[in-house]
């Protein structure tokens, strides 16, 4: 799929006026259900646990594949280990086959999914019907499914309605409750006809050789119930060792899921029953019981490979896809949702079902980190898309506009005398007004016209920091060391203002800051877009720039600079010095709020002039950080600051580095959602503590008027508070 088909179909699930407003709706009450169910329990300690028993399974697998399957024969159930998805397939055609199977009822089923179970079935003359309402609807409509575990979430029940009287080819009214009642009406009588019932499942125990199945609805029961042949199909990655392990699986699955204490059914399932074939003669007969395990090769390529292995510890909670930005605008069918999707499903389908569209949809992830705030099974799943993507590039190579792009950025003095020549340059685009006393871009022409879609460009400024920096006069008497600052291009080069408030306010707390002039961009640009060879160019020369060994410590008011500069030693694992030199630097590196708090904040002597402020979290600080008490506290403790929060404070704004300039379809709506959560609390100034965000929500007020609205970093309003 080209870059192109995949941004009409962002625009097409964007326009999507239903879909959209479920979206919505669900993800706009799901982190706060969610946070009442969690109420009285440790969601760290659980999770934990399920890493741990999960990631035990995961380490002991064959161990497993085999106690199951011997417990699970014992009593009386055929365990079938398939290979491949098609293998899988044959041998469920094969059992229908010999026991003259016309109709199957299914439960939802994951893995089934991925053998095309009921095209192939309907091929061969078997009727496979989907019994699970969403399930059932989008059966119906001929779609597949959009979420993990509410597969029909993008269908209104005005849909629903429309669709079910072409079914049923009788009127249907718009209203839930009824259609609940026409789907049993429907579906009641082919639990009783169905010859075979198809189960997923949410955990197989080894210990017992019991699979167990979580529903909402009353068919999962059904279909295990009703028919005389009941059929498992699942992954090994359901596997736990013990029967006492699924606790924490049931205890954070359907709170992380669906936000319930617990799910309506849950069904165990421990080897084979009699049923009752003559309820006159009181007539039994064993029921059949069989188990499709899919144990394919690239299922163990995952489970074998560190840095994906803990994709096994993955619980199918769906938590990642309810929080995750981009999921929330495009819905599960962009992700290529036949089976999974959101975060986890991009990692699933590049490795389970198709490389190639696991190469495409990465691209949307924004790197913001949420799904790892939330995950069940404790899996770094934004980490794992980076990796993903790197490896993606050094297997296919970037695209060659990228490409260049990064080549420049890393070539210090080239991108320097660029961003020179384009503060000459831009004049001509620059608009006439000023906002907040700078000039803005407001359209750019041709190509770049989507780099101003939804919001407004700063300016390059007249004079980079590095040429301003000398003429700040630092009074510090009786200094208590000495700190380096590390720019980044847009406090260099953009926010030059932002840079000067830093040396200020450190200055004021008894620092004296110098700028090694050899740095140049800290490299995320490159590593965000897995250019592996230029993150680590940048990171060289910064390294021996910043010069670590002569400073007390190194701050930088770009939390995305910051994060690069303290894991700049991965990179090095191989070159001793390189290595030392690295972790010296990651040591002493801090965001400017942390290290402004480490060394006791400022003095109370601000104007006390009310200031209304409400504070934007960045991604990177608060998630990949862990800061976001600190700047709360500065602001707290400047007389006159008043801090009202924002709805979605820490929600990504949708700048994300390059991601506003690839998908601006996508970071612009996120963008607007912000500027709603700022203005409706009547703050007149919005901290931030990332220039990227600065320049993200600078940008969208200007672009719709409200530039009232004043967006500073938190550097800048501690020192404009005290200097007055
Ligand atoms: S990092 Fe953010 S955008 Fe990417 S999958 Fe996670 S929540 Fe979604
Ligand atoms: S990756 Fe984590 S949050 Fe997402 S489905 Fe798996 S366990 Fe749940």
């Amino acid at each position: 799929m080209s870059n192109e088909l995949l941004k009409q179909e962002i625009e097409r699930a964007m326009d999507n006026a239903p879909l959209q407003r479920a979206l919505k709706n669900f993800t706009t009450a799901y982190p706060g259900n969610r946070a009442n169910v969690y109420k009285g329990y440790d969601f760290e300690a659980l999770r934990e646990k399920v890493h741990e028993v999960k990631s035990y399974a995961r380490d002991h697998i064959d161990e497993l594949l085999d106690e199951f399957e011997k417990n699970a024969t014992a009593n009386g159930a055929h365990v079938f280990r398939a290979h491949t998805p098609q293998e899988a397939f044959d041998y469920a055609l094969k059992l229908a086959k010999e026991n003259n199977v016309k109709l199957v009822v299914k439960s939802k089923s994951m893995a089934s999914e991925e053998m095309h179970f009921n095209q192939g079935f309907e091929a061969a003359g078997i009727h496979a019907q989907e019994t699970d309402l969403g399930e059932f609807i989008n059966a119906i409509a001929g779609d597949s499914p959009s979420h993990m575990v509410m597969p029909a979430i993008h269908y209104s029940k005005e849909d629903v309605a429309g669709l079910f009287s072409s079914y049923t080819k009788a009127p249907e009214a718009p209203i839930i409750t009824e259609e609940v009642k026409t789907s049993r009406r429907v579906m009641r009588p082919k639990f009783f006809q169905a010859e075979m019932g198809v189960s997923g499942a949410n955990a197989a125990v080894a210990e017992t050789g019991t699979v167990i199945t979580m529903t909402n609805e009353g068919n999962g029961r059904m279909v295990g119930t009703m028919p005389n042949m009941h059929l498992y199909i699942f992954g090994i990655e359901k596997f736990v060792a013990k029967m006492s392990d699924i606790r924490y699986i049931f205890k954070v699955l359907p709170r992380n899921g669906t936000a319930q204490n617990i799910t309506t059914y849950l069904s165990f399932y421990t080897g084979a029953t009699n049923v009752v074939t003559d309820p006159e003669n009181d007539t039994k007969e064993p029921k059949q019981f069989n188990i499709i395990i899919l144990d394919t090769p690239e299922r163990r390529q995952i489970m074998q490979d560190p840095d994906y292995q803990d994709i096994f510890c993955c619980i199918r909670c769906a938590a990642c896809l309810n929080v995750c930005p981009a999921f929330r605008l495009v819905g599960g069918h962009v992700y290529g949702g036949s089976i999974y999707t959101g975060g986890i499903g991009t990692l699933l389908t590049s490795f389970l079902n198709s490389r190639e569209r696991g190469k495409d949809i990465q691209n949307i992830c924004l790197q913001c980190g949420t799904c790892n705030t939330v995950c069940g099974g404790k899996l770094d799943v934004a980490g794992m898309i980076l990796k993903l993507r790197t490896k993606y590039a050094q297997e296919d190579g970037l695209n060659p506009i990228h490409k260049f792009c990064l080549d420049t950025v890393s070539d210090r003095h080239l991108f320097h005398s660029m961003l020179r020549i384009a503060s000459v340059a831009q004049g001509t685009l620059a608009q006439g007004t000023l906002t907040q006393g700078q000039p803005m871009l407001r359209h750019m022409p041709m190509f770049l016209s989507g780099l101003t879609a939804g919001r407004s460009l700063p300016t390059v400024a007249p004079q980079p920091f590095r040429d301003v920096l000398p003429a700040i006069k630092q009074d510090v008497p009786n200094p208590k060391g000495k700190i380096a600052i590390f720019a980044g291009c847009l406090l260099d080069f953009v926010y030059v203002d932002i840079a000067t408030a830093v040396v200020k306010a450190l200055n004021m707390a008894g620092y004296i800051v110098e700028m090694p002039l050899d740095q140049s961009c800290c490299g995320a640009p490159a590593t965000y877009m897995g250019d592996v060879e230029n993150a680590k160019k940048a990171a060289e020369m910064n390294i021996n720039a910043m010069d670590a060994e002569h400073y007390d410590f190194i701050v930088s008011a770009c939390p995305t600079c910051t994060h690069a500069l303290r894991d700049y030693k991965d990179m090095f694992k191989d070159d001793p010095d390189m290595y030392k030199k690295a972790t010296e630097l990651g040591a002493k590196s801090y965001d400017f709020s942390k290290l402004l708090s480490m060394l006791g904040g400022l003095p109370d002597n601000a104007d006390g002039v009310p200031m209304k402020v409400t504070y934007h979290d960045s991604c990177h600080l608060k998630r990949y950080m862990g800061v976001f008490e600190e700047q709360r506290e500065l602001l707290e403790q400047t007389s006159g600051v008043e801090i009202t929060e924002m709805n979605n404070c820490d929600k990504c704004c949708g700048f994300g580095g390059s991601y506003s300039v690839k998908f601006p379809e996508m970071s612009a709506p996120i963008l607007e959602e912000k500027i709603d959560n700022i203005v409706a609390t009547g703050a007149d100034v919005v901290a931030v503590d990332c220039p990227g965000c600065l320049l993200q929500i600078k940008g969208g007020l200007d672009a719709r008027g409200l530039n009232n609205i004043q967006v500073k970093h938190t550097a800048q309003i501690l020192v404009e508070k005290r200097e007055k």
